[in-house]
């Protein structure tokens, strides 16, 4: 079945209480000004026009359930009409978990929320106290149930690197966040982005960067946890902008492809554990499910690259063969291809 269109508009920042130390959301949405009832059929009035029908709605960007009840209405009524008449056939949103009760759960599903995302960001209480999020990891597991309880469907959002976690913290948080089995997960590994908070505890020493390659190691740790319990991870990593692209991001993980480096990482490990063991010089023929053949490669052939080395192989090359996900099978070994 196709996916509906997404039709995003961003809620920056507004009414968050909040300070995380990560958080530009001006920066990191590249939407300076806040949303009105006005834009949102605005938006809505070009999809019409353009005899589109099923889309879905996404207030992305902030804490949606934090600004004023009234300004939530008024987003939600600007829809109303393009619900009814079958042009939007969704709403999503994002919000935190300390900004959800029934109440308001209760009400955003009337006026045709079907997915609320929470931004759990870590289970570590220390680690959300080290980012100032401001909330607890209770608050997440009290959330998350009131969402599902309410009818809705529940995406968690996480954050490997944050200021105090370690490889260890985050993967706890990937299993808290798989124990409280939500329809689907996002995974943003830490961007210093500039003019946060964080890039001053970073520039000052306090704070150690998360880096592209701490990155990949820790989601290819997670990413397949997720994937085992059957949770789509739905995004790894920031979307690239022209703006965190010039400059915007100082220092931490942030790279256009960080999903496709994640993905070679777990064919790499499982390439790898295949060939323990494999007598050096020898000639390695691997075969992986063909939508898998560049993941397995590696950019610029680094996997290739890593194998050989690691091994002392003669040579590596790559075949696609009938198999599932991210298997890898090792289809000839010889003194030669
Ligand atoms: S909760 Fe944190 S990340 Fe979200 S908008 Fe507020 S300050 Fe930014």
């Amino acid at each position: 079945m196709a996916r509906a269109r997404i039709i995003p508009l961003f809620v920056p920042h507004l009414g968050c209480p909040n300070g995380c130390v990560f958080c530009d959301q001006k920066r990191i949405t590249g939407s300076p000004s806040p949303v009105s009832g006005a834009d949102v059929a605005a938006a809505l009035e070009r999809v019409r026009a353009r005899g589109e029908t099923g889309a879905e709605l996404a207030f992305y960007g902030g804490s949606f359930t934090a600004v004023s009840r009234a300004l939530q209405l008024e987003l939600l009524e600007a829809a109303g009409p393009y619900l009814a008449d079958g042009t939007v056939s969704a709403i999503r949103l994002s919000t935190r978990p300390d900004a959800v009760d029934e109440d308001t759960l209760a009400m955003l599903r009337e006026h045709g929320v079907r997915t609320v995302e929470l931004g759990a960001q870590s289970m570590s209480d220390a680690v959300l106290a080290a980012s100032g999020r401001g909330h607890t990891a209770a608050d997440t597991v009290r959330a998350a149930g009131l969402v599902k309880k309410a009818g809705l469907r529940l995406i968690l959002q996480m954050m490997t690197g944050l200021p105090g976690a370690d490889r260890d913290t985050d993967r706890d948080t990937a299993c808290k966040l798989i124990a409280l089995a939500p329809y689907g997960a996002r995974i943003y590994p830490t961007v210093i982005v500039k003019g946060t908070v964080l890039e001053d505890m970073w520039r000052a020493g306090t704070y150690r960067e998360h880096t592209v390659a701490d990155a990949v190691a820790v989601c290819a740790d997670i990413l397949p946890l997720f994937e085992q319990a059957g949770i789509k991870v739905i995004r790894l990593g920031l979307n690239p902008t022209a703006e965190l692209s010039a400059g915007g991001a100082a220092a931490g993980a942030y790279h256009p492809a960080l999903g496709e480096l994640v993905r070679s990482e777990i064919m790499l490990r499982r390439a790898a554990a295949l060939l323990a063991g494999i007598p050096a010089g020898s000639f390695v023929t691997l075969g992986v499910a063909p939508e898998r053949v560049s993941a397995m490669t590696g950019q610029h052939r680094a996997n290739i690259a890593a194998l050989t080395r690691r091994f002392d192989l003669g040579g590596v090359r790559i075949r696609p063969v009938d198999a599932a996900g991210d298997t890898v099978v090792l289809v000839d070994a010889g003194p030669g291809f």
